[in-house]
This record gives C-alpha cells, sequence and structure tokens, in this order.
C-alpha cells in the first residue's frame, strides 16, 4: 500500500488519505462507469470501509473509513473494475458526447491524455491538487482548474492558463499541448496562476517555442466565460451563440435517458448507492461537480430513491455536513439529523461539521457551525439564520453560553 498522503496532499486511488474516520480513496472517474462497477465501489465501501461513500464539490466519489489492512484489497478491487487512478486530475465536463451542447468529445480526449501521461510520464515536480478541465459544453467554468482545454468550435480548442488563453489546437493535438504546459509546470514546480507569469518565456524545446511563438498571436487574451453572442469557427463548421454558453446543468432529466440528481449531504450509504442502482433501466453513473450524480438509462423523473434530489428548488441543497457522530471517531456531534432539521426549518445555506477539520465544509464564507465538546462555534459571513436555527433545535452555540 502506499503511505497514507499528508491532509495538504491530494487524495487518490493510489493514495489512501488518513482521516478522522480512517482511510480515504477519493476517485475521479473521467467517463461514465458501468453499473457493475459501482455495485463493486458499493461492496468494497461495506465490507472493507465503513460504508459511507462522499461526493465532492469537485465531481469525485471518496472511499470512507477504510483500514491499513483494508486499503490495499479496497485499491486492487477498484482498479479492477474500471476505476484508475488520476494524477494530475483530469475534470471532464459531465455528460461528455451526451451533451446537447458538446463540440466534441471530452471523455475519450480525457482518456487520451491519460494515456499519454502513462507512456510519457511526466518529469517530478508537478504539485499535488494539478488539475486539468476538458471541457466540450461549457459546463466546468465555474471549476478552479490549473489548465482548461475547452472547446470553442468543433474541432478546434482553446488552452487557457488562469484567465488567459495561451494557445489553441484542433482536437488531435489537445493531449500533446496539455502534457508539454505540463511538464513545463512540473519543471518549474509551480501550479497554474503562479505559472501563468512565466508562459511568456523563451523555452529550451523547439516544438514548444513554435507554440509559444503561436500563442503570442493569441495571448495575452482574457478569458471571460460567459462568452454568449461570440461565434466561433474551426474545422469548417460554425459553432452557434448557443454552444458557446457557459451553463452549469440543472438537476432532473437532461435528456429522456439521463437525469442529474444529487444525494443528501452529497453522501450516500453503500445501502443507497445499492438501492439506487437497482432502479430500473440504470445503465451507468458518474459523479459530477457540485455533489451530483449523473445517471444513464431510460428511467422516469419519479423513480429514483427519495434520498436523492431531482429538483434544484429542494430545500436539502441548502445543507451540507460531515458524516458526524457516530459514523466519524473523531466526531464530537451528531451532524446529519441536525443538518436535516435544519433544511426542513429552512434555516438557509449553512454547513455542520462533527469537528475542527472541516472535511467537506465550503470554506466560502458560508455560514458554518462545528462541533466542540460543549456546544457550536459558528463562522461565516452572516450566522444570523444558523444561529437561529440552533436555537430552535435546542443546541447550544458555544459564545451565547
Ligand atoms: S470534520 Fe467530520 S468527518 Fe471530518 S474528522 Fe471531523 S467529524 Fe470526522
Amino acid at each position: 500500500m502506499n503511505k497514507p498522503t499528508p491532509r495538504r496532499d491530494c487524495p487518490s486511488l493510489a493514495r489512501p488519505m488518513r482521516t478522522g474516520d480512517g482511510l480515504m480513496l477519493r476517485l475521479t472517474p473521467i467517463a461514465p462507469m458501468p453499473a457493475a462497477a459501482w455495485a463493486e465501489l458499493a461492496d468494497v465501501a461495506e465490507g472493507l470501509g465503513n460504508g459511507l461513500i462522499d461526493l465532492t464539490l469537485r465531481g469525485a466519489v471518496q472511499v470512507r473509513g477504510l483500514r491499513d489492512e483494508t486499503v490495499a484489497a479496497a485499491q486492487a478491487r477498484l482498479l479492477e473494475v474500471g476505476f484508475v487512478e488520476s494524477r494530475p486530475v483530469l475534470a471532464t465536463d459531465p455528460l461528455g458526447p451526451d451533451d446537447p451542447h458538446a463540440m466534441g468529445d471530452s471523455h475519450a480526449l480525457a482518456a487520451r491524455l491519460a494515456d499519454l501521461l502513462t507512456t510519457q510520464p511526466l518529469p517530478p515536480g508537478l504539485p499535488p491538487k494539478v488539475t486539468v478541465a476538458l471541457d466540450a459544453a461549457g459546463r466546468l467554468d465555474q471549476l478552479t482548474a490549473d489548465l482548461r482545454l475547452r472547446w470553442v468550435g468543433v474541432d478546434r480548442l482553446w488552452l487557457i492558463v488562469g484567465d488567459r488563453v495561451v494557445d489553441e489546437s484542433r482536437a488531435d493535438s489537445g493531449p500533446a499541448l496539455v502534457r508539454d504546459y505540463l511538464e513545463r509546470m512540473a519543471r518549474a514546480g509551480c501550479r497554474g496562476v503562479d505559472f501563468h507569469s512565466s508562459i511568456a518565456l523563451p523555452l529550451s524545446v523547439t516544438p514548444a517555442q513554435a507554440r509559444v511563438q503561436n500563442a503570442k498571436h493569441l495571448a495575452p487574451r482574457n478569458w471571460t466565460p460567459a462568452c454568449a453572442g461570440v461565434t466561433v469557427e474551426g474545422g469548417g463548421a460554425v459553432a452557434t451563440e448557443a454552444h458557446f454558453v457557459s451553463a452549469p446543468l440543472p438537476l432532473g432529466p437532461i435528456t429522456p435517458d439521463i437525469h442529474l440528481l444529487v444525494p443528501a449531504f452529497g453522501a450516500l450509504t453503500c445501502a443507497q448507492l445499492q438501492e439506487l442502482l437497482a432502479t430500473p433501466g440504470l445503465t451507468a453513473l458518474r459523479p459530477a461537480a457540485g455533489r451530483r450524480l449523473a445517471v444513464w438509462g431510460s428511467q422516469g423523473a419519479g423513480c429514483f430513491p427519495p434520498f436523492l434530489a431531482t429538483d434544484d428548488a429542494d430545500p436539502r441543497l441548502a445543507v451540507s455536513a460531515c458524516p458526524g457522530a457516530p459514523s466519524c471517531g473523531s466526531a464530537l456531534r451528531p451532524t446529519r439529523a441536525l443538518a436535516t432539521a435544519l433544511a426542513e426549518g429552512n434555516y438557509g445555506v449553512l454547513h455542520l461539521s462533527g469537528c475542527g477539520k472541516g472535511c467537506g465544509a465550503p470554506g466560502d464564507g458560508t455560514a458554518q457551525a462545528i462541533a466542540t465538546a460543549d456546544g457550536w462555534d459558528l463562522q461565516g459571513d452572516d450566522v444570523s439564520r444558523l444561529a437561529a436555527g440552533l436555537a430552535a433545535m435546542g443546541e447550544r452555540r458555544n459564545d451565547a453560553l
């Protein structure tokens, strides 16, 4: 087994992270995975972990509560059914070629990039947590990424670092272009935003120099995600305005065969995952940004289990909570029953943490209650509604003692 990764690093399939409830593996599929693979993941979570499965804000799935003596078996079984190590993280738009706005196949291109990074490994030095977003439909503009490969036409891609377009290519050349920039990041030992200031420097590698010369015609050009109204051409085809709009997908049916759902708290028990997999017609799943699940198969909207939100207006979407007690050994209080009650009482957007580690806390000023031995510490830009909710539930707020 690989040594557990420190908390400042990024967990992955090959790099378990030690958390308050044991070891955790994070998987980032680049395309839908068949139902059989998810059934195996549920079995792994149940038999080798503590049965808890998280979906993350950045579109990964986490298996929690593994132990030193079980994690290697879990890794082997997940690899066997097709989950792969992803470093750097490759984030793809959720639906790939099935997206009605797709201008290309980001899933296939991500697979080619992953293959290229396997056959031509990067030199050491790439910082942890580097993410490459591959987006053929304008679904990932809200996701922070070090490099962004964004389709702007059929067979026309922009490479974006930070907020600047630095290069462009046809789809076939995209993986090599991204790998080249990743190699330069690795040699510089810095991430996308820091790398930004050095990208115009001359390079020692001739093909890369050629690309930078090319990039001078493009950069500096500020990247503005909301590009409605821009019409771009590529490969002889024309992408329409509608194609180029930055548009996160809504919950619910996207096509007759694809639904986007969110489990309460962005988390599933293995039993809940098994119940979802038993939905008639379900063929494949993938996690998506915002703790979502994209579900393939010809289901009707009403056939999903009730623990899944199928509508952006669902009040449960306002609250999030870590597993808390008794699921997590570090937790000082239960969290999710209280979070459910706060959602039902409409006490605003909030997060509950079972201890000060703050696993999964949004970190963006959202009102947060952190369990302590005596009550709850409150943090956030505006905690008034959360404080009112805790008072209504008979919970103690520490600074109000
Ligand atoms: S924040 Fe929650 S999940 Fe994380 S260690 Fe604390 S109690 Fe456990």
